[in-house]
């Protein structure tokens, strides 16, 4: 009998750094638990940035990558939204990844599966050229998955902007949402962005199952919700979170001198403010956040990025600002908070900051990696979302698990420096940021408990491995 190979997985994320991140994280936990090989097949838009490379390096040896030849945009209107754009440069890649495909499978290798990121199931059909079953990487939480199936039903019966619905739409196991608050790519029905997200929504039922970054003591109405349906020939939901950057590796200047200054802090004192990856404020409201962050008294350290007034995620496929973005802070604002406020340009070394033991607020933009980032370390959130479904997981965070203040915007929707420096005292020294510091506390066992060997999330994982190993058997 010939000796039995490791079973080998083909990841497909899409670009971004919110996605390729826990991509790499689930492949982590594959090699680790469960002696699998991950090979990364990644679609990219002109050359990687630099902290996508960073993100690849050091990584276990059973898992490797492949970068797809780069997509060019040049000659893309320049309107196309992020979504928009993540979606062609997968399906401007379908050729290549054929190609990689092709040569992957010449071996002997014994591919059990093809997960694809949602915004990448276009390649699906190319997996099933291959033989491969095929699955999805859900890098966002159960909420929203709920609503992506949701979706076709909730497009059939409303013929309004979802936005203009006066009753809150009720997804399937979740607290109510305004329809102002559902993700970006449902906000105006009749964008391409719009018909795009519908057709990926009306085609999860081809994959066999559903992997998603997320875990029972945060999503239990919806998770719950979400494994009856599969008994109804819904693909198997695999609930494996939180899938978080432990201790990521970057070591440029940028992040010594960060965490040398949180080394010289008092324990939980610092807010840490950031907008993810790709998150940019316009001018009028950087200007405020600055002003607010100084009227709070708190200490803070705050990551800077050049203002945008058209987008609020202009800096997504390229993290470096083009401009100074100190020239955009209010006149003498650097001086005035020296020591008690660290400001940083475009990047910051995030899950070393959240799990220093300074670190005792997070004002963010609510990307879901963030908020889990956050979660496993304890660490109480101001709710500042801006793209993609960020509002929604903002609406989760303060209205369903309390763990998060959300600050008011005015009637222009600019959230002035008077709230925010509200919000900010309330979270840093008030009374209800005591409890939900808290709950915050609470959810931070849960997370580490559903990751030990007989929690939740592990056992998702076990189930999953399992699947893939018997299927290839059948
Ligand atoms: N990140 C970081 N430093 C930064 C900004 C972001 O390390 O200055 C990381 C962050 O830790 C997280 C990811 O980038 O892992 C952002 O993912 P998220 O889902 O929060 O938001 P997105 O950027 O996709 O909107």
């Amino acid at each position: 009998e010939t000796q039995r190979q490791t079973p080998h997985v083909v990841f497909l994320p899409s670009v971004g750094m919110g996605h390729l991140i826990p991509f790499l994280e689930f492949a982590k936990h594959l090699v680790r638990f469960h002696d699998f090989h991950v090979t990364c097949i990644i679609p990219t838009i002109g050359t990687p940035p630099a902290v996508v490379r960073a993100a690849l390096q050091g990584l276990p040896p059973a898992i490797t990558h492949i970068f797809l030849p780069p997509i060019s945009f040049d000659d893309l209107a320049a309107n196309t939204s992020t979504a928009g754009r993540s979606a062609l440069a997968v399906i401007l890649s379908l050729p290549s990844l054929r190609d990689v495909l092709n040569s992957l499978i010449v071996g002997n290798t014994r591919f059990v599966a093809f997960l694809a990121d949602p915004f990448a199931i276009d390649a699906f059909d190319v997996a099933r050229e291959f033989n491969l079953s095929p699955y999805l990487f859900f890098a966002s939480n159960a909420m929203s998955l709920s609503f992506c199936f949701h979706l076709p039903k909730l497009d059939e019966m409303v013929s309004c902007e979802f936005r203009d619905l006066t009753e809150p739409i009720k997804i399937p196991g979740c607290i109510p949402v305004h329809g102002r608050d559902l993700l970006d790519p449902v906000q105006n029905r009749s964008s391409e962005t719009y018909k795009w997200f519908l057709s990926i929504t009306k085609r999860l039922g081809e994959a066999k199952g559903i992997v998603v970054n997320t875990f029972m003591d945060m999503e239990a109405g919806v998770l719950k919700a979400l494994l009856q349906k599969e008994e109804t020939g819904k693909p198997s939901i695999y609930p494996v979170g939180p899938l978080t950057r432990a201790n990521s590796s970057d070591s440029d200047t940028g992040s010594t001198q960060c965490l040398a200054w949180l080394d010289h802090q008092p324990i939980g004192s610092v807010l840490f403010v950031s907008f993810g990856s790709g998150g940019t404020l316009s001018h009028a409201q950087l200007n405020e956040l600055a002003l607010g962050l100084e009227m709070s008294e708190q200490r803070f350290l705050l990551v800077v990025r050049s203002p945008n007034d058209e987008s609020a995620n202009a800096a997504y496929f390229d993290v470096e600002s083009e401009n100074n973005p100190y020239d955009f802070l209010p006149k003498g604002f650097l001086e005035r908070t020296k020591g008690r406020g660290l400001v940083v340009p475009s990047w910051a070394p995030q899950a070393l900051v959240l799990s220093h033991s300074s670190t005792g607020g997070f004002l963010t933009h609510c990307g879901w990696n963030s908020t889990l980032e956050s979660v496993v370390n304890g660490v109480p959130l101001i709710a500042w979302p801006l793209y993609a479904e960020q509002k929604m997981n903002a609406v989760m965070l303060t209205e369903d698990i309390h763990v998060a203040l959300r600050p008011k915007a005015n009637e222009n929707g600019l959230v002035v420096r008077e709230e925010i420096a509200e919000v900010v005292k309330k979270l840093m020294q008030g009374e209800e940021g005591k409890k939900i510091r808290k709950r915050m506390k609470g959810l931070k066992e849960g997370a580490a408990n559903v990751l030990q060997e007989n929690g939740s999330s592990r056992k998702a994982l076990s189930k999953l491995t399992l699947d893939w190993e018997t299927q290839i058997c059948n």
